[in-house]
């Protein structure tokens, strides 16, 4: 083989758009300390589950390590009736995460 071109040795410097999206941890304990627990919508306590919900979609790019961009809802977010499947599938929850984000950004000092 002819001087094969070597690979390259650096870190990528900008991480993959899985990466950026994926909810960390740290994001994971400030949410739930936030939202005590309920969801950041009806306000429940109870619920046959909880989730991280991105108000900028995953697929949007939306980060996953900001937690102005993450709340809790109760779900699961295939069920029509639950929090996450209205913020995920319907129009008027749309509207609600873009409203939600701002508060939140807000309430960070964005
Ligand atoms: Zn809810």
């Amino acid at each position: 083989m002819a001087n094969p071109a070597p690979k390259p040795n650096h870190k990528r410097r900008v991480p993959k758009q899985k990466n950026r999206t994926r909810i960390t941890n740290k994001v994971r304990r400030e949410v739930l300390r936030r939202s005590e627990g309920k969801c950041e919508r009806c306000g429940r306590t109870s619920a046959y589950a909880f989730e991280m919900a991105h108000l900028q979609q995953a697929s949007k790019g939306g980060l996953g390590n900001d937690p102005a961009n993450i709340v809790l809802l109760c779900g699961p977010s295939v069920n029509t009736g639950t929090c996450h499947n209205f913020a995920d599938y319907t129009a008027e929850g749309r509207a609600w995460r873009m409203k939600k984000r701002e508060e939140l950004e807000r309430y960070y000092g964005k």
